[in-house]
């Protein structure tokens, strides 16, 4: 007898040669074969008498041949079968081109179901091309909703179909149920074979929205607890067990009060930091929101324990202002701080080295330098990395092999919605900062056209001759740039800037300058030796330029939503009233949206969850860059409530039981092992 284990090769009509494409499409067993989900459905529920169905409705309709097929070659490559079917109502004319099988197949005084569009010319209704099949067929492709299926070379609709459809009848009520009873009834969820029944030949639309909700939530649950069971596991796998200090004495140093949002942030990483687990914490925040201050909270909750920090930043000017802000919060304790970064003399590298090594410092800021050869780091208690999206996983892990499973805060400046957050970090635990500092005023965005480039350019002459400095960001052109709009390279531009503003020094940085000469130019902004700054997003990170009140961005059409965000908040972080103007001549309702969404908000969490919904996650995350497992039927855009239920529960769930041990948890258990081994490389 067939079980969910059998293999594909087992069904009627499923030979060698289909076995392989399936495969290819991941399908191996019978289980598989029910997982595999219809990308869409088409209605060929509906019925009609011939004579009521309207021109141009695309219907079902039940006929009896009155006549005898007649093939009819018209000319080379192009024959045509023809036939009349009637009705009590009507009839109606039936045509096939180049199918001459057909005229064997459609006998004279049977009954068929054709589906099909209505074409009525006066009085005489005709269908061409229906899906034809004899009235009473079982399973077959008419009269009901009917999936379509993703294909490959090798299968077409019909055959998955009919393998699916068999599949089904032999094993549908094997299909275990991964949701505990209790929650599945608490949840409304339909149960698993009435779901998995429903999601390929839905009995109807109703009963297709009751099987999807059941497997979303499915899905994302199943999800949630791979990913719980392994954040589970670090936590028990033991790490440096700190002792608490009360983290009022550092706040009681700070020119301000943290706010509501920092405090939390801090607390959550401070209980990991004190558990005996070791801490995997990534704080998301707005641009702006203090992300800074969390890292120095933790990092004197470290030095408090004797310990080494270590604080990797993007490049080197990051590290710089790092190194400043950092130095504030901390000098006055007499946290002792060093600097590590690739340009620096090889004496003053070896002197850090050195330094390192006999516990002469409790934190050292840098670029990657920080894990090159030879730097260790004896005592190392924790690793923060800022910017994370900057680094690769492998850079994160090269730097925190440095030490003994040290703890590890990662600070990321890109919103997203904290559910999505939670998985696509899969490993990580999340902090949200979602509270900005009180005085910081919002940025006025505006979205205009080039014919404001006269006005524009008042504006940047204006608040030049008030002292500010300007911003103005190119998309990256590259080299074989095929689509023919008129882009500006960021140099190009900034010669043309210098030509239309000879009395204001422009400069400009792009990816093809070396880092060394980038740094100078952004250092000489820094110090307002530059009025006008023409960029690539290289500054997208987060260098820091209180007196920059503009920020410009061409062809904004090219940046994501999530992008033109991070590039506004490199303005408005003075006390100068701030502006970012988005320039766009792209046609199209879709760009217009977009860019509007950002002069109605200036919450990057906002931002982001639009941006999402309107891109749609492939797209937003760029295809698995985060290692994100592919969902099948969940959108992790449209089904973030369903994504936050399934979260609470998967949570709760292994707070009782979290190795998933207890035998009613076993179906789900072997999902959850599956999912794990297959994702094993994103998940650790
Ligand atoms: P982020 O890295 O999240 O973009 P920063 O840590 O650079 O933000 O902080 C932005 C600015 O806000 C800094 O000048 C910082 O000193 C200031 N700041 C941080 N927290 C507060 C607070 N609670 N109240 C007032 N100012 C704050
Ligand atoms: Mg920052």
């Amino acid at each position: 007898m067939a079980d969910l284990n059998t293999d594909v090769r087992y069904i009627k009509g499923i030979g060698e040669k289909k076995a392989l494409a399936l495969n290819k499409l991941g399908v191996f067993t019978l289980y598989d074969l029910l997982s595999y989900f219809p990308r869409k459905y088409e209605d060929r529920s509906r019925f009609r008498p011939i004579a009521l169905a309207a021109e141009g409705e695309t219907l079902c309709v039940c006929g009896l041949v009155a006549d005898t097929p007649r093939l009819t070659r018209i000319r080379r490559g192009l024959d045509l079968v023809k036939f009349r079917a009637v009705d009590e109502t009507g009839a109606m004319d039936v045509t096939f081109f180049n199918q001459p099988y057909v005229k064997d197949q459609i006998q004279r005084g049977e009954s068929y179901i054709f589906f099909g569009k209505i074409e009525i010319k006066g009085t005489h209704r005709s269908m061409v091309n229906p899906v034809v099949e004899k009235e009473g067929t079982v399973n077959g492709v008419t009269g009901r909703i009917i999936p379509v299926y993703r294909l490959n070379a090798g299968v077409n609709q019909r055959s998955i179909l009919q393998a699916v459809s068999q599949a089904l009848s032999l094993c549908a009520d094997q299909i275990p149920d991964i949701l505990p009873e209790e929650l599945r009834l608490r949840c409304a969820l339909a149960p698993a074979p009435y779901a998995y029944q429903n999601i390929h030949f839905p009995a109807d639309f109703g009963a297709l929205e009751i099987a999807r909700r059941r497997l979303i939530f499915e899905e994302l649950f199943l999800l949630a607890c791979a990913l719980g069971r392994v954040r589970g596991e670090r936590v028990r796998e033991g790490g440096i067990r700190f002792e608490r200090h009360d983290i009022e004495e550092f706040y009681s140093t700070l020119p301000f009060s943290p706010t509501g949002a920092q405090r939390r942030a801090v607390n959550e990483a401070l209980n990991d930091l004190c558990s005996g687990g070791v801490m995997n914490r990534l704080v998301q925040g707005d641009v702006g929101s203090g992300k800074t201050l969390i890292a120095a909270a933790l990092i004197w909750e470290c030095w408090k324990n004797g310990r080494l920090s270590a604080f990797m930043a993007p490049t080197e000017i990051l590290t710089e202002q790092h190194y400043e802000t950092l130095s504030a919060f901390l000098k006055p304790f007499g946290i002792r701080i060093g600097k590590l970064t690739g340009s620096m003399t090889a004496k003053a590298k070896r002197d850090v080295k050195e330094a390192l090594q006999s516990g002469e410092l409790d934190l050292v800021i840098g670029t990657h330098a920080l894990f090159s050869e030879g730097v260790e780091y004896p005592q190392l208690g924790l690793v923060v990395t800022d910017e994370q999206h900057r680094f690769g996983v492998a850079q994160r892990s090269a730097l925190i092999s440095k030490g003994e499973k040290p703890h590890v805060l990662v600070m990321s400046a890109t919103p997203i919605p904290r559910t999505l957050a939670l998985i696509i970090y899969g490993d990580l635990d999340v902090s949200i900062l979602d509270e900005m500092p009180p005085g910081r005023q919002k940025v006025d965005t505006f979205a205009v056209t080039e014919s404001y480039r006269e006005r524009l350019n008042g504006f940047i002459r204006k608040l030049v001759g008030e002292g500010r400095q300007v911003f103005v960001v190119c998309p990256m052109v590259e080299e074989n740039d095929e689509l023919n709009m008129p882009l500006k390279s960021a140099q190009e531009h900034a010669e043309a800037l210098a030509e239309t503003f000879p009395e204001l020094r422009v400069g400009c940085v792009h990816g093809k300058l070396k880092p060394k000469l980038k740094d100078e130019i952004m250092h000489s902004f820094v110090a307002r030796e530059i009025d006008i700054l023409v960029s690539t997003t290289v500054i997208e990170v987060g260098v820091d330029v209180p007196n920059a009140a503009l920020m410009i961005v061409e062809n904004a059409e090219r940046f994501g939503l999530s992008q033109l965000h991070q590039l506004r908040g490199r303005v408005g972080r003075g006390k100068h009233k701030s502006y970012c103007i988005l320039i766009s001549d792209a046609d199209g309702e879709e760009v217009k949206q977009r860019l509007q969404i950002l002069c109605k908000t200036n919450d990057g969490f906002k931002v982001s969850e639009e941006d999402l919904r309107l891109r749609g996650p492939g797209d937003f995350f760029g295809s698995r860059q985060h290692g994100l497992p592919e969902m099948h039927v969940a959108d992790l855009g449209a089904d973030a409530q369903v994504l936050q239920r399934a979260q609470q529960e998967a949570l709760a769930l292994l707070q009782t039981d979290p190795m998933l041990d207890k035998p009613e948890h076993r179906a789900l258990r072997e999902r959850v092992d599956r999912l794990l081994t297959a994702n094993e490389d994103s998940f650790n």
